[in-house]
């Protein structure tokens, strides 16, 4: 207990210190230290949550599904302890619950946690929080470079259910087959999208074949949805995706503002108005409606919640910019940029686009992600491009490969010349822009914005 209050102490200090000198790292630096000081700090204080925690972890969506699932529970009265900013590894998680922390840990400002994790941390930071439902969307190709092949992380996450047992309930999605897999024994609540409508004539780019569990044999697909998400089977052991509880029926995707679903669940169906773009989005929309339907939450507050959602920062967010509606859109893979790419091209319209790839650590070192990115289904519709970013050369020599005309592409290497340049270049007045960066390229644009205070303060 000393150790816990102390640990807390010093955890508060460095937060201080760390918003006091202005630096952002202030978000999972408190909870290293007060995992260093007290290294089941983790436990201890997660273990005083009246109702506990859930996890939420996945590629791609983890912060929107997260933000999603808060503003359901929160419409509900709970009262979360949430990693909010993104911090999503073992020093995030511990920073946000120390935070919560009162009368040196002996109390929790809080009744339940809600936790977005990394997908490579998922086992450490389990371990610890002994979560009663965990939520496992998707897995898709990321920066190889930082972990390595997806099959490991599969492999891993694979181990951690046999060994959570039925101790935490499962939440997943039946559409992705790595991430189904994982509950044939243990069981779930599996969710999914059913509407033919939506199905793409054949595996995108991105995907890599994806092997059935039970024998290795490779999965046909009957329909697919996005990426290697759909419905699929096993031609050698007549293995299935699993029948989905939780359901999405008649899909609408309205461009880059929103999307409509509609939601059933034990019989019971409503319409949902989610206030943001993409069929990714109705996927992580499922995933929050099943995890909070686990949680025993009406489906009707979950759809009306679902309708509440407000937009993070560089998740479809629109905002003025120099007089021009500005959307920001991270693009970090190959599987979610072409989901962004499909949604833009339901805007109708031609399109201005500001892409900014940078090759920092956080993105990935190895940028040649890019090349498997279906950048060709963008193409015809891009009036203008400019390309930023540290390997702003390498865009437009993809966007020129993908058929864009160079005549309309622009290379403008800083990230504040390029934005001006592109918000400068206006076909008429009050015409929409979109913004794709990578991930640090999204930090620098957030920092950028705050500095000539265009920009909301999203983060601690
Ligand atoms: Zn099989």
């Amino acid at each position: 207990m000393v150790r816990l209050a102390a640990g807390l102490v010093a955890a508060r200090a460095v937060g201080g210190l760390a918003r006091a000198t202005g630096r952002g790292g202030g978000t999972s630096l408190p909870g290293k230290v007060l995992t260093r000081v007290e290294p089941h700090a983790i436990e201890r204080l997660a273990g005083r949550l009246a109702r506990g925690s859930v996890v939420i972890s996945a590629t791609n969506g983890k912060t929107t599904t997260a933000a999603m699932v808060s503003t359901v529970l929160e419409r509900a009265g709970t009262r979360l302890v949430h990693n909010r900013a993104g911090a999503n590894m073992v020093g995030g998680v511990a920073s946000a619950l120390a935070a919560a922390a009162r009368r040196g840990g002996r109390v929790l400002d809080g009744d339940l946690g809600l936790f977005e994790v990394d997908e490579f941390w998922l086992g450490p930071v389990v371990e610890e929080l002994e979560p009663r439902a965990i939520l496992l969307s998707n897995l898709f190709r990321d920066q190889l470079d930082r972990y390595g092949e997806l099959d490991i992380i599969a492999d891993r996450w694979a181990e951690l259910v046999a060994k959570r047992g039925s101790r935490s309930e499962l939440v997943l999605n039946a559409d992705d087959p790595l991430v189904a897999d994982l509950g044939r024994q243990a069981g779930g609540l599996y969710f999914g999208v059913e509407d033919d409508a939506l199905a793409l004539p054949e595996l995108q780019h991105a995907s890599d074949s994806k092997h059935c569990r039970r024998c290795g044999h490779a999965y046909a697909y009957e329909t697919v949805y996005l990426a290697h998400l759909g419905r699929y089977h096993c031609p050698n052991c007549g293995q299935k995706r699993p029948e989905p509880a939780v359901v999405a029926r008649d899909v609408e995707l309205r461009g880059i503002r929103s999307a409509a679903f509609t939601l059933s669940h034990e019989g019971e169906a409503h319409r949902v108005e989610l206030p943001l773009p993409g069929l990714y989005n109705v996927y992580n929309a499922l995933g929050a409606a099943a995890l909070c339907r686990a949680l025993g939450i009406p489906l009707a507050d979950v759809a009306a919640g679902l309708g509440a959602v407000a937009p993070a920062f560089g998740r479809a967010e629109t905002i003025e910019l120099g007089g021009r509606p500005t959307s920001i859109l991270l693009v970090k893979n190959p599987a979610g940029a072409n989901e962004v790419l499909r949604t833009l091209t339901l805007e109708g319209r031609e399109l201005d686009v500001f892409g900014v790839l940078n090759d920092r650590i956080a993105d990935g070192r190895d940028v040649s992600w890019v090349w498997d990115a279906d950048w060709e289904v963008l193409a015809p519709h891009v009036r203008r491009m400019t390309c930023s970013g540290t390997r702003a050369a390498e865009l437009a020599l993809r966007m020129k490969y993908a058929g864009v005309d160079p005549g309309r592409l622009r290379v403008v290497e800083g990230l504040e010349a390029g934005l001006d340049a592109a918000l400068a270049d206006v076909p008429q007045q009050a015409a929409p822009l979109y913004a794709l960066p990578t991930y640090t390229a999204l930090i620098e644009l957030r920092e950028l914005l705050a500095r000539r205070g265009q920009a909301k303060e999203y983060w601690r």
